[in-house]
């Protein structure tokens, strides 16, 4: 018997990283995976991966973006799988880059990947929880915790999704609906995002408090040897653990909470 058997979730970037190892950890504990992401290659790994391991899914291209989009995926979702009660609101880009040459054009992006589609994300599950309650997952980052160089518009974005994550918490119990709201917040962790945000960075901008300028190789091991006391980075499953864990009635009185899965990352020296 899985924690989340008879449970429908939802899972934004599912096609890669940590969207991808949270899709799978929910399956396996029984959850039905509605499963989106920009990529439809990427979910298509995705989909066979949880159906080989005898899992439920079914799957949509969305930008998480369109805001028409967002009503589609949650009658999809019903149609197919049921009421959702779960949402973890993922996808999302990193766009680097020196305050100074930042273009207004990139800020917007930014914020329109990692916060308008939290909004959206947030307020097309709430029509939904609203009756038989739910649970929300809002992937922001250490960088929500903290400034870094090179990451100001990224920063700024996950900053909003964990503050917005509050207010929905306590927007949700005051009025009496059944809605737990979380923000989960990793560190360096091992997958394509960092290569994918090589092109926009500056060239020897530091984009970590830890990282020298000039060690900034953008791969995830070197971030990770040098940002975490583990001297690792962290790996998909170990953030998709944690979001099944705020999925499911284990973390029933967690709620409105920032939780960071960092390897130290943001404990000290
Ligand atoms: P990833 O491997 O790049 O996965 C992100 C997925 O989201 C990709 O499949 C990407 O598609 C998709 N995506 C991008 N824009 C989208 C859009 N507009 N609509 C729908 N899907 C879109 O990155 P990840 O590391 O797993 O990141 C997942 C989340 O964790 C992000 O919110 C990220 O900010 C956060 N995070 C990551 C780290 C880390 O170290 N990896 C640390 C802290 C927080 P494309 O490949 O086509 O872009």
């Amino acid at each position: 018997m899985g924690l989340l058997d008879g449970r429908v979730a939802v899972v934004t970037g599912a096609g890669s990283g940590i969207g991808r190892a949270a899709a799978e950890a929910l399956a396996k504990e029984g959850a039905a995976v509605f499963a989106t992401d920009i990529d439809p290659e990427g979910l298509e790994v995705t989909a066979s991966n949880i159906a080989a391991a005898g899992g439920k899914v079914e799957t949509k291209q969305q930008d998480v973006t369109d805001e028409a989009l967002w009503d589609t995926v949650m009658e999809e979702t019903e149609a197919k799988l049921g009421r959702p009660s779960i949402l973890v609101n993922n996808a999302g880009i990193a766009i680097g880059g020196a305050i100074p040459d930042f273009s207004l054009e990139d800020w917007k992006t930014q914020m329109s990947v990692n916060v308008d589609s939290v909004f959206l994300g947030t307020r097309a599950a709430i029509r939904r929880m609203q009756e038989g309650g739910g649970s929300i997952i809002n992937i922001s980052s250490v960088a929500g915790l903290r400034g870094a160089p090179g990451l100001s518009a990224y920063c700024t974005s996950k900053g909003a999704v964990r503050l917005f994550t509050k207010a929905a918490a306590v927007e949700c119990g005051r009025a009496g609906w059944p809605i737990r709201v979380n923000s989960v917040h990793p560190g360096i962790i091992d997958t394509p995002i960092w290569q994918k945000s090589i092109t926009r960075l500056g060239e020897g901008m530091p984009i970590l408090p830890d990282v020298p300028v000039g060690a900034n190789a953008l791969d995830a091991d070197t971030l990770g040897a040098q940002a975490s006391p583990m001297g690792r980075p962290g790996r998909p499953d170990e953030v998709a653990d944690l979001i099944v864990y705020l999925a499911s009635d284990k973390s029933s009185y967690i709620n409105g909470q920032e939780l960071v899965v960092d390897g130290a990352m943001t404990a000290g020296g």
